[in-house]
Formats: structure tokens, C-alpha cells, sequence
């Protein structure tokens, strides 16, 4: 199963692709997680990134699609993989494409989760992750089970820099005028799955495991 997530910031995509990578045994590549891990190990890559990100604006697609190509190559995707915040623009989705045809392989489906901009806001405010394992929390709507402390692995939580009300209006608009025309190319090639957004963590999950399956 090959899948892109797409959707606005604080959308939900990386809460929901736990659960979908271990139903369909494929990798989660997030781009947002690799630029965090390289700018925690402060590489030439994160120190390049940084400055885009913290701004609330996309790194540019030269940097993001060489990463993205090399990450498919690897073994874990021989059976497929979940991209996560990939791609985000035409150019993006146009590498993709072309790097997939010379393997000889496709996209299966492109799910589309849908969220109201005012949540989108509230979640990405709330938004806790843990240091150690990057997992994702909500100050409300999904709190940890001791404050500020990961459930899974007791690390510290954190609050991303770039979600500030400020930085995250940014990058709603940034998604507006840059991704969302994705929504239509992939409509247009008949693998775009639309889902609602604005339920509780698990009906989203059911819902986009259901249309995965094909049911
Ligand atoms: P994205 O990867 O799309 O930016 P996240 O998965 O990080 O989004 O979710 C953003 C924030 O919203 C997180 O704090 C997460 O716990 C919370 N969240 C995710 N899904 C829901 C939901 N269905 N209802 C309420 N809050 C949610
Ligand atoms: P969110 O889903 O909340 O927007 P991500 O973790 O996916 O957060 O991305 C965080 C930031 O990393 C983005 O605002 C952008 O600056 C950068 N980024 C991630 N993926 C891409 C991409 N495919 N193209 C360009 N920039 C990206
Ligand atoms: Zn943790």
C-alpha cells in the first residue's frame, strides 16, 4: 500500500499515521520529523531547514524531494509507505511521481483529512511532542497521563516553536495558496479519499483504515 496523507497544519495526519503504518506494516515518513531530527542534531540539512520552518514557510522543494527519493529506496519500502506533509506543492508531487514511475510503482491512495481552520489553530497551540520518541499529544483533546511527560516513553514534552498562533496563520496560508491544490490533481487522477476531520481521534482513524481497505 502506498498512501500520502495530506491535509492543513495540526489536521491530525501524524496522529493518525500510527495507526495506519502498523495496520498496513509500512513505513510513516514524515518530512516535518526528519527536518526536527536534523535540526536536533544540528546537520548542514537542519541548520538549512530551520530558518523556513521557524518562519512558517516550506523549505524549498530541491531540499525536501532529494530526501523524500532517497528515504524510498530504502528496504522497509519494498511493500509501500505512508507519506506524511509529502508533497506539498505540484513541483513535489510532480517528482514524485516521475521517481515512482521509474520504479515502476504508483500511488494507491491520497487521503485527504479535512479540519476547520479555527481548530486547526486550537490543535496546533495545544500541540505537545516528546523529545525522545516524537510522540504527539494535546494539551485538551489528548493529554498525556501525567503532565508534560510522554506516556510511552517518559520523556519531556515539548512545545514546537513553529506553533505559535502566528506561525501556524502562516502556514494556513502558506497551505491555501501551495498544497490544497493537491486536493484537485489527485482528484483528478481518481485516488483522492476525502475524510472528516473533525471527529474524535479514533472515528478518523476507523474511517481512513475503512476506505484504505476499500470497504
Ligand atoms: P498534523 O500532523 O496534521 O500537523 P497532528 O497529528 O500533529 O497534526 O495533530 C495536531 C494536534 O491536534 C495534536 O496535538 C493532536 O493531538 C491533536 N489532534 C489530532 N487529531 C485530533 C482530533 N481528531 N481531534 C482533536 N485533536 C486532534
Ligand atoms: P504540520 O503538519 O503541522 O504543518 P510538519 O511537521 O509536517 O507540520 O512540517 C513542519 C514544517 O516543516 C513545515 O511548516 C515546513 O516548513 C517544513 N516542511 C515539512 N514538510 C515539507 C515539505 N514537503 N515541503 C516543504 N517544507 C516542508
Ligand atoms: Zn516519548
Amino acid at each position: 500500500m502506498r498512501v500520502v496523507l495530506l491535509g492543513p497544519p495540526g489536521a491530525g495526519k501524524g496522529t493518525q499515521a500510527a495507526g495506519i503504518s502498523q495496520e498496513f506494516g509500512i513505513p510513516h515518513i514524515s518530512t516535518g520529523d526528519i527536518f526536527r531530527k536534523n535540526i536536533k542534531e544540528g546537520t548542514e540539512l537542519g541548520i538549512k531547514a530551520q530558518e523556513y520552518i521557524n518562519k512558517g514557510v516550506l523549505v524549498p522543494d530541491e531540499l525536501v524531494v532529494e530526501i523524500v527519493k532517497d528515504r524510498l529506496t530504502e528496504d522497509d519500502c519494498k511493500n509501500g509507505f505512508l507519506l506524511d506533509g509529502f508533497p506539498r506543492t505540484t513541483v513535489q508531487a510532480d517528482s514524485l511521481d516521475v521517481e515512482l514511475s521509474k520504479m515502476g510503482i504508483g500511488l494507491d491512495k491520497v487521503v485527504n483529512i479535512n479540519v476547520d481552520k479555527e481548530s486547526l489553530i486550537q490543535r496546533a497551540v495545544g500541540r505537545r511532542i516528546c523529545k525522545d520518541c516524537g510522540d504527539t499529544y494535546h494539551t485538551t483533546f489528548n493529554p498525556p497521563r501525567k503532565e508534560g511527560i510522554c506516556d510511552k516513553c517518559n520523556g519531556e514534552l515539548y512545545q514546537r516553536k513553529d506553533d505559535t498562533e502566528e506561525t501556524v496563520n502562516r502556514r494556513i496560508e502558506v497551505y491555501l495558496e501551495q498544497t490544497k491544490p493537491l486536493i484537485d490533481y489527485y482528484n483528478d487522477k481518481g485516488i483522492l479519499v476525502d475524510i472528516n476531520g473533525e471527529q474524535l481521534i479514533e472515528k478518523v482513524g476507523n474511517e481512513i483504515i475503512l476506505s484504505l481497505r476499500g470497504e
